[in-house]
């Protein structure tokens, strides 16, 4: 017997934790751009797993590579060499234009792991006094659930009644150079991390420049800057990085999600030999960083973005998709319509539209997303998506909200 969607749900909701409120679809198959539901029903996913399946589901050269590495050798951790790390490593280095890496799991490790070295390097190189160093971050950051995480976030629903916080933690406003600069001018900065689009936050784009400006203003006052392109790396926003809109390179750069092609949990920090090498043996590790089954798959979804036209096509669907909402903006619902690439938002005016009501009528018509916050419905396929599909749910999503 076929188990049914309710009796899924219902099971979920009696053993799993409450701390998802998940839409009420329940999936059991995918491939490329779309999934089906345990009754077959088919719908477009407009989450790609929060960014992580930009290269569709079950992509067969994801899957080979997972399946003929798991065969071989899947995990020694690295107190051993694995035939592939080493590999991997060079790859994604050269390919990123960095010295060195150090891999972990997910997002909020790799995010985590850039603070730790951020702090070394300012205690060996900056010469901060110690235990005293401080890192900035920006308002509505988001980098993970870690009380480290957390305690860089402006956002009660995911601080509050997890304190006591992380010391040396402070937030400036999102797109402000000039609060920026005030805070880098203190000697005890060693690193400021910030999005370059802020994800969560609701596809936030700051004003062209903001990272130039950041860029500037880090090397000025000696301080690492931190880009999580955990989020809006490896193609999502129709460039390899976000950051190359504006040709600049942060200090660390960090990447996940997609980075595993979301077959695998996989997730590195990248930086310079004058910062990288503040890490020495015994200081920072993780047991499953690097495992030779993340490298093969790692190394793979790279080939992919590379070889696939992964990138260009998610810029020149992301122009179509955005230009093909753009008369949205004249529904009195929508306040705005934006992203880059195919990570795209639109937010509604919630007195009239509220974000969950859509994402319901959405579902009914064939496309699965989620929102960010009460207000913003993230649009975020896989990026692998063909014209006629963009076509096809530009109509779908128009007419969802226009008939509400
Ligand atoms: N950084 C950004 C920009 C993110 O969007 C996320 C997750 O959504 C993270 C970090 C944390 O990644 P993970 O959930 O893999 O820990």
């Amino acid at each position: 017997r076929r188990i049914s969607s309710k009796e899924v749900m219902e099971k979920e909701a009696k053993y799993a934790a409450h701390n998802y409120h998940p839409l009420p679809v329940v999936l059991a198959k995918g491939q490329g751009v779309f999934v089906w539901d345990v009754e077959g029903k088919r719908y477009y996913d407009f989450l790609s797993g929060y960014s992580t399946n930009n290269f569709g589901h079950c992509h067969p050269k994801l899957v080979k590579a997972l399946t003929e590495q798991a065969h071989q050798l899947h995990h020694v951790s690295r107190a051993f060499y694995s035939n592939v790390f080493a590999e991997y490593a060079e790859k994604i280095t050269k390919l990123f234009g960095y010295d060195r890496m150090v891999p972990m799991n997910t997002g909020v490790e790799a995010c985590e792991t850039s603070c730790k070295i951020s702090r070394k390097w300012g205690y060996k190189k900056k010469k901060i006094p110690k235990d005293s160093a401080k890192i900035i971050f920006a308002t509505d950051n988001f980098w993970g659930r870690s009380l480290a995480a957390v305690s860089a976030s402006t956002d009660p629903l995911a601080f509050e009644d997890y304190g006591p916080f992380m010391p040396g933690f402070s937030c400036v406003p999102y797109n402000d150079l000039h609060a920026l600069e005030k805070a880098l001018i203190d000697p005890l900065v060693c690193a400021f991390m910030v999005e370059p689009i802020q994800g969560e936050a609701g596809i936030k784009v700051p004003s062209e420049g903001y990272l130039k400006g950041v860029r500037e203003l880090c090397t000025k006052h000696n301080v690492l800057w931190i880009a999580d392109e955990v989020q809006t790396g490896l193609g999502r926003t129709g460039k390899r990085l976000t950051c190359d809109y504006e040709n600049v390179k942060p200090d660390i750069l960090v990447l996940a999600k997609a980075l595993g092609g979301g077959l695998y949990p996989v997730s590195a920090a990248l930086a310079n030999d004058d910062i990288m090498l503040v890490l020495e043996p015994g200081t920072h590790g993780s047991t499953f960083g690097g495992n030779p089954l993340a490298s093969k798959i790692a190394m793979t979804a790279l080939d992919v973005l590379e070889e696939e036209n992964i990138i260009n096509n998610s810029f020149n669907m992301g122009q179509k998709f955005r230009k093909g909402l753009e008369d949205l903006k004249s529904n009195q619902a929508v306040v705005d319509v934006r992203g880059k690439g195919l990570l795209n938002a639109i937010e509604f005016n919630s007195n009239i539209l509220n974000a969950w009501d859509v994402l319901i009528e959405l579902k009914k018509r064939g496309i699965v997303a989620k929102h960010t916050h009460d207000d913003i419905v993230r649009l975020s396929p896989p990026l692998i998506i063909n014209e006629e599909q963009i076509e096809d749910t530009v109509d779908i999503i128009k007419k969802t909200i226009n008939d509400m």
